[in-house]
């Protein structure tokens, strides 16, 4: 289904495409940089505001541009510091963004950046066994304005609900493309939206800022991995060998480890950075020794970052979490080959450690909020 909005968000527009179209309508395509500026620089909520244009060109721009494609409808903040945000678009679709504030403390690790986790797509259509965001399958994807905008409602001070986010909100470390939806499958407006957050006349967010996370699809990988720009890439696997991956990861039929891991290497070759592989510990599914084997080799061969995330049970869904004693000796099996690994044991914190775990993860945060 394709959402075709009144108006254009203008979120969605480059600076070229803006030009384009101002010299279209008989004005200095230089009035385009000035309206970035508006949007990026200043933060701009309203067309009104943009005072060094004139206002019969304001006016023109506020008839064809929709300058707040989405609507907050409520923000939680939970009691560690993850505050989620409800975004309603044109269409009355749903969608979650959610903004991680706390340290993140992994064993042998502790850090304390700034995430935004963003959606590209209402619902999912790949079906994850353990994720709530396929679990009513794909509604649409969301256009190049709609996931730029997500970012813009975060760094709209005025809209903070918080204090801390006052203060805070404006600047963060990094964005993890993690929320609803597989980037993947919505490409065509992943990367302009990306292209835009990391333009110099756009956010100016730096590449190797941003992670994109994917199930697996290996041709978008390879495709990924041609693109000039250096965005992270990490990989939801969250099983070792076919047989236990098929069971939760419907893609894994269509590209299984025998050509994902290849398309895997290929990206951290020719990005010459270290992939991260998502791995969600279920209980009695996952969490065996063969499994931590066959995952330390895959790791390895690619040296890749294992990142483990114990599984919140979620009512709905059968899986359970394993043992504190057998997650820690899963993590030890893979910290003995030699691994780069960490484990989250946060509540909140595990928001933006897999693919679409967006809903799955935030519901608890809103019950507690
Ligand atoms: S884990 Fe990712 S790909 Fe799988 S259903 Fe959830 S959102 Fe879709």
């Amino acid at each position: 289904m394709k959402y075709i909005p009144e108006k254009k968000p203008i979120y969605g527009e480059t600076l070229e495409s803006l030009q384009d179209r101002l010299m279209e309508i008989g004005e200095h395509a230089f009035r385009a940089k000035q309206v970035m500026e508006w949007l990026y620089k200043k933060r701009a909520h309203s067309w009104e505001s943009m005072t060094n244009l004139p206002a019969p060109l304001r006016r023109r721009l506020e008839s064809e541009f929709e300058i707040s494609p989405t609507k907050r409808l409520l923000a939680k903040e939970s009691t560690d510091e993850t505050e989620k945000l409800l975004l309603e678009m044109g269409d009355k679709s749903l969608i979650e963004t959610v903004v991680i504030r706390a340290p993140q403390i992994g064993v042998g690790q502790r850090d304390s950046r700034k995430t935004i986790c963003i959606s590209t797509q209402v619902g999912c259509a790949y079906g994850c066994k353990f994720c709530a965001s396929g679990l009513a399958g794909w509604k649409r994807d969301l256009s190049v304005g709609e996931i730029v905008s997500q970012l813009i409602h975060v760094c709209h001070q005025e809209d903070a609900t918080t204090e801390r986010a006052k203060e805070e909100i404006a600047s963060f470390d990094n964005i993890v493309v993690m929320g609803m939806g597989e980037p993947m499958a919505n490409y065509e407006n992943l990367l302009p939206a990306l292209r835009i957050l990391n333009a110099p006349w756009g956010l100016n967010f730096g590449a190797r800022r941003i992670t994109i996370s994917t199930s697996g699809i290996v041709p978008k990988i390879l495709e990924l991995a041609d693109e000039p720009e250096q965005f992270r890439l990490a990989v939801s696997l969250h099983g070792a060998t076919n047989a236990v991956r098929e069971q939760i990861m419907p893609i894994n039929k269509r590209y299984p480890l025998e050509t994902l891991v290849p398309a895997i290497r290929k990206y951290a070759e020719t990005k010459g950075r270290m992939i991260t592989l998502e791995f969600i510990l279920i209980d009695s599914l996952n969490d065996t020794s063969e499994q931590a084997n066959a995952l330390a080799d895959i790791a390895l061969q690619l040296n890749a970052h294992v990142n483990l995330i114990p599984y919140n049970t979620v009512a709905g869904l059968d899986w359970k979490r394993p043992s504190i004693k057998r997650q820690e000796s899963f993590y030890q099996r893979l910290k003995r080959a030699n691994v780069s690994a960490t484990i989250r044991r946060e509540k909140g914190h595990d928001i933006a450690a897999a693919c679409g775990q967006l809903k799955l993860k935030v519901e608890p945060i809103a019950e507690n909020g």
